[in-house]
Parts: structure tokens; C-alpha cells; sequence
């Protein structure tokens, strides 16, 4: 079956822009993936969508009717969207896998934009999603875990967590904030999960490689930081103690994951981030699908 990448990530890391080479990728390969935008707000989107949420709900007219603001509008459109999920696994299924394997048949107004079947031995090997700018709703929200747990039951799954680089590494807090917080969204989905330092064309992923695989490198510029801020005046010190503290945490929640870096922008890396998703397939194959069988 093919693997489903979910790129996730905060608003402006890169989602939409990395999904646009990836997909132009694999096209250039020979083996176009099968494509879903599931951001209901986005004004444009710059590759072909074979589902694409905004043909089913109406983000603008959501906010109308519902009087919501922007972050409510898009939780509705996805919350309206997930009630579609079976409709959705029938077309990906009836797209992405051979007969014998398709257990759904559902008609129903999700439209896909695929006119027939491929032919056998031309079925996708990917399918490739990209979610609503603002992480926290796709992945705190109840219907995006229905729409994520609903595709692990039905294709191997992988996260792709994608990260702006320069910002990042800006400073070693924007740094834990941001690994803490897919530290977070690793144990709340129990997916396998891709760290894509995206936008490697202004700043490598060098540093920020080196602050998860050496801590006292990380220490170092932490305690650089501090004596900075202390010395114009300000207070430095106590995240020292909570950051050591948390140190073999997040060893061990570095020595889950794989780490790439990439540039949406000139494609450099993408090669490597096709390894790393062969790589987690296998592991969601090898451990994370009996445990989800075990869970049903
Ligand atoms: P999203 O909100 O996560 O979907 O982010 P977008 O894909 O819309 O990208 C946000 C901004 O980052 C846009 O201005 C992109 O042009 C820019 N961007 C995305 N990827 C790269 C990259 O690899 N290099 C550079 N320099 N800019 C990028
Ligand atoms: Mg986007």
C-alpha cells in the first residue's frame, strides 16, 4: 500500500510550499502521488489537489452562518469535513489500492478530481496531505484526530513535522519550545514522525542538529544566552535547571525520530526526506500498526 505523509507544523514553517515540491518530485519521478489540501482557508494552493476540502465546505460561508472568527471557521470546515472521512477512505482506497485490498464502497458528494481509476502498477505510492496553517488545530482538535486515526487504519502513516529553521535556531527557547512541542504531538497521535528543518537555503540545519545530538552544545549556548541577558540587566538562570532536567526526556524522544533537512525552495534534501518516509513506513508497518490492531 502507499505511505500517507501528513505535513504538519506552525503557521508559516512551509506546509503548503514543501507539499508543492514534494508533489513536483515525485511527478518528475515517475510516480505521482495522490494529493489532499485539507486547509479550508488557504487562498491558494500551488500544486493539483486531488481532494481538496474547500470543493466540500465553505470556509467564508462557515464563518457566516456560525458567526465565527477565523480559527472557529477553520475548526468547523474540518469538524463538517470529518463527518465526510468514510466517503474520503472509500476514494483513496478505490485510487490507492489494488481490488483485492479495498474494503469500502461508499458514494457520497466529496468530489475527487481523479476521473477514473489508475491502471494497475500505476497506483500511487504516496498520498500526501497538508493541513490548516495553525497546527493546534488540526492536531488538538477532535476531528482532526478522527481524520488522522482514520487514515492510519487504512495506510501507513507518517508525520512530517516541518520546522522554519532560521527562526528555530534563533534562539535555543524558540528551539525547546518548538521540540517540545512535537514532543507533544508524538505522544498524542503515536505516529512515527519526520523533523523537517525546512528553508535550509537561509540557514543550515547544522546548528540545530548538533543541539539534539550533543547536549552539552546545547547547555553551552543556553548558558551564553543567560549570561547575555544578564548582563543587560536582565534575569538569566532558572530555565538552566529545567531545561538539564529535561535532557534525557528528550533524548529519548530524539532517538525516536528521523531528521532532515530540507529547502522547499531549490528541492536541496528532498532525496533524503523520501529515505527517511521509506524508513518510517516500515517501522508503522513493523510497530505501530499491531498495536493499532491490538487497540481496535
Ligand atoms: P505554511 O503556512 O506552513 O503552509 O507555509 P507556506 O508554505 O505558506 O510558507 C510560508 C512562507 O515561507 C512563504 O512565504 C514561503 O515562500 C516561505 N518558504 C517556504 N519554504 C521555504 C524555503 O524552503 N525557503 C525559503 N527561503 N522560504 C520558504
Ligand atoms: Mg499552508
Amino acid at each position: 500500500p502507499p505511505v500517507a505523509v501528513v505535513c504538519i507544523g506552525m503557521a508559516g514553517s512551509g506546509k503548503t510550499t514543501f507539499v508543492q515540491r514534494i508533489n513536483a518530485h515525485l511527478h518528475t519521478a515517475g510516480t505521482p502521488p495522490y494529493v489532499l489540501n485539507l486547509d479550508p482557508a488557504v487562498t491558494r494552493v500551488p500544486f493539483d489537489a486531488n481532494i481538496d476540502i474547500r470543493d466540500s465546505v465553505n470556509y467564508k460561508e462557515v464563518m457566516k452562518q456560525y458567526k465565527l472568527g477565523p480559527n472557529g471557521g477553520i475548526l468547523t470546515s474540518l469538524n463538517l469535513f470529518a463527518t465526510k472521512i468514510d466517503q474520503v477512505l472509500g476514494i483513496l482506497e478505490k485510487r490507492c489500492l489494488p481490488p483485492e485490498l479495498q474494503s469500502t464502497t461508499t458514494a457520497g458528494d466529496v468530489s475527487a478530481k481523479t476521473p477514473a481509476p489508475p491502471a494497475p502498477g500505476k497506483l500511487p505510492q504516496h498520498i500526501l496531505l497538508d493541513t490548516p496553517g495553525q497546527i493546534e488545530v488540526f492536531v488538538w482538535s477532535a476531528s482532526g484526530s478522527i481524520l488522522l486515526s482514520s487514515l492510519a487504519s487504512s495506510f501507513p502513516t507518517v508525520l512530517a513535522y516541518i520546522i522554519d529553521t532560521p527562526r528555530t535556531v534563533s534562539s535555543t527557547n524558540t528551539f525547546m519550545s518548538n521540540m517540545l512541542y512535537a514532543l507533544s504531538i508524538l505522544y498524542k497521535t503515536k505516529l512515527p514522525m519526520i523533523l523537517v528543518f525546512n528553508k535550509t537555503d537561509v540557514k543550515s540545519e547544522d546548528q540545530a542538529v548538533e543541539w539534539m545530538r550533543d547536549f552539552e552544545s546545547f547547555q553551552s549556548a543556553l548558558r551564553k544566552e543567560e549570561e547575555e541577558a544578564e548582563m543587560r540587566g536582565g534575569s538569566g538562570g532558572y530555565m538552566h535547571g529545567l531545561v538539564n532536567s529535561m535532557s534525557l526526556v528528550l533524548e529519548e524522544f530524539y532517538n525516536q525520530l528521523s531528521v532532515v533537512g530540507v529547502s522547499s525552495m531549490t528541492g536541496a534534501g528532498v532525496d533524503n526526506f523520501f529515505e527517511a518516509v521509506q524508513a518510517k513506513k516500515e517501522e508503522f508497518q513493523k510497530e505501530y500498526a499491531p498495536e493499532l490492531q491490538r487497540r481496535r
